[in-house]
């Protein structure tokens, strides 16, 4: 074949339906003998030109702690994605069914398979943007692997990608993400704080009955998520360095300087 990231549809062989997310339905499938998670995609849900060149580079990004995109479909209309299978499903879920179940040494070691995961992103010059554990997914021996990395990019749906919009993660982004959309490794290591707190709050949503609104003000005034019941101090302490803005550096702050 012509391209290595081009998976054959003669080889893949789809079976049934595991969930159902942004870009369309996700299927449960084998190919090359290997079970695989297919992602459709919905032509009007997704840009497929941009992505067909980006998917080249997903695929090259490879670690153990990232859930591996094996090609992509491209020859099938709409395209799918064929991704590496995690048969615990999407860690959220996975927190939410076993409530009271897990240690605090399982949830530090959840914490530092994202963190081995996002290291390798960030070394490999990648960004993210919509890390939370709904994008977390749990392989069958218990390994919480990184998923759906950069895939905002391609979304269509401006309900999801514009910060004023309904639809946008942000609880999860960074004031500088939510104010004019800087995303950067840092913007990622804030919403890498706040699924440490997800982990440690065993599932919950953050800011559960704030709209977003409410949440933009009181992170504005220098509010924060509380620290989970079961979260160590240390660990608290990570989740606050995560939320720290970053000050002391750029044009607006020496202008403010000199002034002064
Ligand atoms: P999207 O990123 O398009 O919103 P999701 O990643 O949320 O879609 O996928 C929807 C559901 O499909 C998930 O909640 C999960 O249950 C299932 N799923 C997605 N990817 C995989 C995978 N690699 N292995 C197993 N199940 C998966």
């Amino acid at each position: 074949s012509k391209d290595h990231w081009e998976v054959d549809p003669q080889e893949l062989t789809l079976g049934e339906e595991l969930g159902s997310g942004q870009f369309g339905l996700v299927l449960e499938g084998m190919w090359r003998e290997k079970k695989v998670a297919v992602k459709m995609t919905r032509e009007e849900c997704m840009s497929d030109d941009e992505f067909k060149e980006e998917a080249l580079v997903m695929t090259k990004l490879s670690h153990s702690k990232l859930v591996q995109l094996y090609g992509v479909c491209t020859q099938h209309s709409p395209m799918c994605l064929v991704f590496e299978f995690m048969e615990n499903g999407c860690l959220s879920d996975y927190l939410r069914a076993r409530k009271g179940q897990l240690s605090q040494d399982v949830m530090l070691g959840m914490c530092l398979d994202v963190s081995e995961g996002m290291a390798y992103l960030e070394s490999s010059n990648f960004i993210h943007r919509d890390l939370a554990a709904r994008n977390c997914l749990v392989s069958h021996d218990h390994e919480v692997k990184v998923s759906d990395f950069g895939m905002t990019r391609f979304v269509l749906d401006d309900q999801y990608t514009s910060s004023q919009c309904s639809k946008f993660p942000v609880k999860w982004s960074a004031p500088e993400v939510i104010r004019y959309s800087k995303f950067s490794s840092k913007s990622d290591v804030w919403s890498f704080g706040v699924l440490m707190w997800e982990v440690y709050s065993e599932g919950r949503l953050p800011y559960e009955n704030r709209s977003n609104a409410e949440v933009v003000e009181s992170l504005n005034a220098g509010l924060r998520l509380l620290k989970p019941r079961l979260a160590p101090d240390a660990v608290h302490l990570l989740m606050e360095w995560c939320w720290k803005e970053v000050q002391g550096t750029g044009i607006v702050n020496i202008r403010t300087t000199a002034q002064s």
